[in-house]
């Protein structure tokens, strides 16, 4: 797979499809600026070589034109990231003759930022037709896009076949570095922690990761699918009841195996999934009956934090607890600072919450790598072959 620093760019008009897909408060402002300013390497890169630049993206899940999720307030985010020697152009469309226009009156060094790809559902069906027609706006093609690499849409695959160049930016290239080493002669031992809501969004990664490391540590949601499938009582905690056979055969394999797969021993509990649950210590690994568990408890934190001690990689994704509420949030918290003391390892957290988690908690400047995608570093990590990957490498 070639990178950007293999094209020639200078008086190309280079297509370069970004992740603006950032989150937004109700004045629409960027709350997380780590998609754009991880993109800036690759920008800026096009932007001094004297290329015309265009930036693709979509932003949320609009159902046609929605000016609620126009790329305004990303452009906006990028415009001061860039500074004035630079000028960002925001195109009120992303296909068409008036686009196509732009695109003709576009100088070197110019950013245009074209309007939400998803506000035509062409995008996301991967249409031929609609692939062409990005395709037209641009000499050769970059995509930087990671946390979108895991679709087959016409900005991430259907578009590169028409194009006549086409690389991986920066931060793509980045970020299947330090994913792909987790995969391939990562330094041991190589613990995993895992969290989050279900056992059965993760069971494809225990499954990859399992043969790889030295240990897994579970937590939230998912780990009480585990405990009850243990035959330990979990009181009224989210169980996903279908996936307890293959909760035991993970637990199996993991043992046959000769892996360790930790699971909490105790843990902070209440008596609904919100902010009005008190929380209470449970001591123990079994849950009274009319209680959930919503974190992992003080022992397991400690027990979680020796393990990571230990480790010379690390791999993180999802939240220990029910994170967004502050009483529930100490596990998560636990192991992103577990691992922001590492000094020699090698420390990388997957992309959603865990990594909305680090940043928020300012961790993220002390890890390794912050993945910039959730779906796609666990597809990656699940051993499958990303489609704006391939489309890459044809
Ligand atoms: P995921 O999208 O699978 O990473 O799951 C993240 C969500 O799971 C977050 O919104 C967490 O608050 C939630 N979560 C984590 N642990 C628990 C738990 N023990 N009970 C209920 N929800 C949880």
């Amino acid at each position: 797979m070639r990178t950007i620093d293999e094209l020639e760019l200078g008086g190309k008009r280079v297509f370069i499809r970004v992740d603006f897909n950032v989150p937004l408060d109700e004045q629409r402002k960027v709350t997380d600026d780590t998609r754009i300013r991880e993109a800036l390497p690759t920008i800026q890169k096009a932007v001094r070589a004297g290329a015309k630049v265009i930036l693709a993206s979509h932003l949320g899940r609009p159902k046609g034109r929605d000016p609620k999720l126009s790329l305004e307030p990303p452009a906006g985010r990028l415009r001061e990231l860039l500074g004035p020697e630079h000028e960002v152009v925001l195109a009120d469309d992303c296909a068409g003759d008036g686009v196509q226009k732009v695109v003709r009156d576009l100088k070197a060094g110019q950013v245009l930022v074209l309007e939400n790809l998803r506000f035509h559902k062409e995008e996301e069906a991967n249409d031929e037709g609609f692939s062409r027609q990005l395709a037209s706006l641009c000499d050769a093609y970059v995509n930087d896009a990671f946390g979108t690499a895991h679709r087959a849409h016409a900005s991430t695959a259907g578009m590169v076949p028409f194009v006549a160049e086409k690389a991986a930016g920066y931060l793509m290239k980045k970020e299947l570095e330090h994913l792909g080493k987790l995969l391939k002669g990562a330094e041991r031992p190589f613990v995993a922690v895992l969290g989050g809501a279900k056992v059965s969004d993760k069971i494809k990664v225990i499954e990859n990761l399992l043969p790889r490391v030295d240990a897994l540590l579970v937590g939230g949601a998912m780990a009480y699918t585990f405990l009850k499938a243990q035959g330990v009582e979990v009181g009224k905690s989210r169980v996903e009841e279908d996936k307890l056979p293959l909760a035991s055969k993970l637990l199996e394999a993991a043992s046959r195996l000769g892996k360790e797969l930790l699971l909490p021993i105790d843990h902070i509990a209440g008596t609904s999934p919100d902010e009005k649950s008190e929380a209470r210590e449970v001591k123990e690994r079994a849950i009274p009956r009319e209680l959930m568990g919503l974190d992992i408890g003080p022992k397991t934190r400690e027990l979680y934090r020796q393990q990571i001690r230990r480790a010379k990689t690390v791999f993180w994704n999802g939240p220990m607890g029910l994170f967004e509420v502050e009483k529930f949030a100490a596990g998560t918290r636990e192991i992103a600072m577990a691992m922001a003391d590492l000094r020699e390892a090698v420390t990388v957290v997957g992309g959603g919450d865990s990594a909305a988690a680090v940043n928020e908690m300012g961790f993220a400047s002390r890890m390794k790598h912050v993945s910039t995608g959730g779906g796609a570093s666990l597809e990656l990590l699940e051993g499958r072959e990303l489609p704006g990957v391939r489309a890459l490498e044809k």
